[in-house]
């Protein structure tokens, strides 16, 4: 019987469950994952990418300053799973490196990259060697190639890289046309949003919650401040207390006012046509 993408790929509970109990051990508070954009743009212009990706422009992370953020980070948090995304991240020319600084942080056991697998059949033996699993974003347009899934899974058994195939043929509308005014709301929305718990996130000297304020940040030029909804990383005495009184606030983020949440419906996913990136991107500065 041929074997499908949708049939390899493991089912998932959507929503996930919400998990606002955060344990500390040996000085840090342990997470499920953190990740790192690695880059903004993308091969793709999906409808509703959460990483705004087709609106912002290109952008490579400079593994110096990521593993400098990482340092800091990994005194207070123990993630179990390190994310490398994006955007795509295989269009970063220096991944393999991206990935050994990430690893000798200490950061997390275990490094991931999640991709929507278009580039695996061009990256280098050295790439597998490096990652431990790769979570792929399987659209139902552009599907990827038989033999490319193929390429995919001999070297995943070759280099024993965890795959996570992740069929995305639905996307949560999160994005508004109009930011809104109303914090009573916005404050539910961030209540009841669970990616605040899965999408934690360093970027530039930060950590924050999930991963909108930054991409925010990028996409108004600086011109509404997304920073604050973060916590800057340091390395004094307090810092532990400070990211967990952060993890647990229930003070909402700017970011929400943007933001229709987790707990939003659905859409099918589709592919932003040229015209249409070009028309969103003009609301912005
Ligand atoms: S492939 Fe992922 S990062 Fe790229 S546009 Fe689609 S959802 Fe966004
Ligand atoms: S901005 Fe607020 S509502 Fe949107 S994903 Fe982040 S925490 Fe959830």
């Amino acid at each position: 019987m041929t074997t499908t993408n949708e049939t390899r790929a493991r089912k998932h509970v959507f929503p996930p469950p919400m998990e606002r109990h955060y344990r500390v051990q040996h000085g840090r508070v342990q997470t499920r994952s953190l990740e790192a954009h690695i880059v903004d743009h993308c091969n793709l212009t999906c409808a509703e990418c959460c990483s705004l990706s087709p609106l912002l422009p290109e952008w490579y992370a400079q593994p110096d300053a990521l593993a400098n953020d990482l340092r800091m980070a990994a005194k207070v948090l123990q993630p179990g799973v390190f994310k490398l995304v994006g955007g795509e991240p295989l269009l970063h020319p220096a991944i393999v490196d991206i990935v050994g600084c990430v690893r000798a942080t200490g950061i997390a056991p275990m490094v991931s990259v999640t991709t929507n697998g278009l580039k695996l059949g061009d990256m280098a033996d050295a790439f597998w060697q490096a990652v431990d699993a790769l979570t792929i974003s399987l659209y139902p347009k552009p599907r990827l190639a038989p033999d490319l899934v193929a390429h995919i899974e001999s070297q995943a058994a070759r280099f024993d890289v965890r795959l996570n195939w992740k069929v995305q043929d639905t996307f949560t509308v999160m994005n508004r046309a109009q930011p809104s005014t109303d914090r009573a709301e916005a404050q539910r929305i961030y209540h009841d949003c669970w990616i605040r718990e899965r999408c934690h996130m360093v970027r530039d000297g930060m950590f924050y919650t999930c991963t909108r304020p930054a991409h925010f940040h990028t996409l108004f030029k600086g011109t509404q401040d997304f920073r604050g909804d973060g916590l800057a990383l340091r390395e004094d005495a307090g810092m532990l207390d400070a990211m967990l009184a952060y993890l647990q606030r229930e003070t909402p983020l700017e970011a929400c006012l943007h933001c229709h949440g987790g707990s939003a419906p659905q859409a099918p996913h589709r592919v932003l046509k040229r015209i249409e990136v070009e028309t969103l991107k003009a609301f912005y500065p």
